[in-house]
């Protein structure tokens, strides 16, 4: 782990928030190449949950909600986690997360620990200029709440018939007790959350179908199948409204932790919001003649877990031409950089000639132009952030309009001619 967050910090992934002043605690801040990557996460999701689909619709909510929300939704009273501290050493740790809950786990310390307390996860803030209770309002720990109150205007203006589902990505906040793990748990962090929502007698056929399609779509996009895996929740675990749970898991160098969240969650929290919202959070089915409330199967994932799951499944390191290499394996879907453009000698009419080419890639996809350094130093800084591919261009390019193509993971060096290249880089990237 520790070399993830070095390469992180070192090749412009990913810098801990507020770095001149020492940084701030769990807080981090994605550079240069972490942005990309997390944008194409994000885009993955987006593509293949909205526009890849016909029944699915997007949403964009505001990230501070009406409070009577967090009341319907059970937050303001639920959404805690038992706290416990050390008596000696003043750590403070989830009681959950403890094999033994009577002392602290720190092995040079080994304390008593306090009764748990329940501690609420939401951040508080004032709307307006007084700091009082009228004025609480709470940033978001969830974004699915926005798909819930939004229901009627979605039905009311897109004309949608179930099954259908609404999505959202976007931040959600949550002062978490231990946060940790780099960018695994952290107090402000994005989700990308669907809410679909279908006949109450179709909800074992979609849960199954859901939780198919969330593991498939983590094994689609490059992560290894034997890391990764289905877990259904113990029946304890469930939330008393829930039918059932399962987390999609994925083995991280601290152990299998969740990345996603499938659950089926009949039409509680559309009927917590009618109750106390006193509006009518009904469809009417036209083929059936009669109203009812739809039942909802949730798939709940985060992109900052998934941004790190992608980055550990694909960091590895090898040896090429005897020296060794840290290198990306990033599905080409994922990777920041698509192509480098690379002028073999920074002489002759090669840079001029990488910059054409380069120009008229630029349009199409990230690429990054480099002229400095050796060309080995060069691939692997390119190996080192996952660029699939780089393009050379040495003297037979001026000659006879040729580049060569280098492979990050075959390793091998194909000569295309300028002309074929875009659509050449398009085939193999995008297939
Ligand atoms: P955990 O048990 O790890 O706290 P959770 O079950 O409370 O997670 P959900 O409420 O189901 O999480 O949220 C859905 C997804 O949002 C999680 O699977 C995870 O990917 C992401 N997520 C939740 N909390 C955090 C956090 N503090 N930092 C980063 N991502 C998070």
């Amino acid at each position: 782990m520790e070399r993830i967050v070095n390469l992180c910090k070192r090749r412009g992934l990913v810098f801990p928030s507020s770095d001149i002043y020492g940084g701030l605690s769990s807080c981090w801040d994605y550079g240069p190449i972490g942005v990309e990557l997390k944008r194409n996460v994000k885009e993955a999701w987006w593509r293949d949950m909205v526009w890849g689909r016909g029944d699915i619709l997007g949403l964009d909510c505001s990230i501070l909600m009406h409070p009577k929300v967090w009341e319907a939704s059970g937050h303001i009273d639920g959404f805690t986690d038992p706290l416990v501290d050390c008596r000696v050493c003043k750590k403070r740790y989830r009681e959950d997360h403890l094999e033994d809950t009577t002392k602290c786990p720190e092995p040079k310390c080994g304390g008593d620990l306090t009764a748990a307390r329940n501690f609420n996860l939401m951040f508080k803030t004032f709307m307006g200029p007084v700091e009082d209770s009228a004025n609480t309002v709470f940033m978001r720990p969830e974004t699915a709440q926005g798909m819930f109150v939004n229901f009627s205007n979605v039905l009311d203006t897109q004309r949608v018939k179930l099954p259908f589902g609404v999505a959202q990505v976007g931040k959600s906040f949550r002062n978490e007790i231990t946060p940790g793990n780099f960018l695994f748990r952290t107090r402000e962090f994005e989700q990308m959350e669907m809410e679909f929502f279908i006949q109450p007698e179709d909800e074992a056929q979609w849960y199954e179908y859901w939780k198919n399609e969330r593991y498939d779509w983590y094994l689609r996009n490059g992560i290894k199948k034997e890391k990764l895996r289905l877990r259904e929740h113990e029946a304890d675990e469930l939330a008393h409204y829930a039918r059932g749970c399962a987390d999609v898991e994925y083995e991280f160098p601290f152990g299998w932790s969740e990345l996603e969240g499938i659950a089926s969650r009949t039409d509680y929290d559309l009927g917590k919001h009618a109750e106390h919202s006193g509006k009518d959070l009904t469809y009417f089915d036209e083929e059936k003649r009669e109203r009812y409330r739809p039942f909802v199967i949730e798939p709940a994932a985060g992109a900052d877990r998934a941004t790190l799951a992608f980055l550990v499944d694909a960091y590895d390191e090898d040896e090429v031409d005897g020296e060794s290499r840290i290198v990306l394996r990033l599905h080409p879907r994922l990777a920041p950089v698509k192509v480098a453009i690379l002028p073999l000698l920074r002489k002759l009419g090669q840079p001029e000639k990488a910059r054409e080419i380069h120009a008229r890639l630029r349009p199409n996809m990230v690429t990054q132009y480099d002229q400095s350094g050796s060309i080995g130093r060069r691939y692997r800084r390119q190996d080192e952030i996952g660029t699939p591919f780089c393009v050379t261009i040495d003297h037979q390019t001026m000659e006879d309009g040729t580049v060569t193509l280098r492979d990050r993971d075959a390793l091998t060096q194909d000569r295309v001619h300028e002309d074929e290249l875009q659509g050449e880089l398009m085939k193999r990237l995008f297939g």
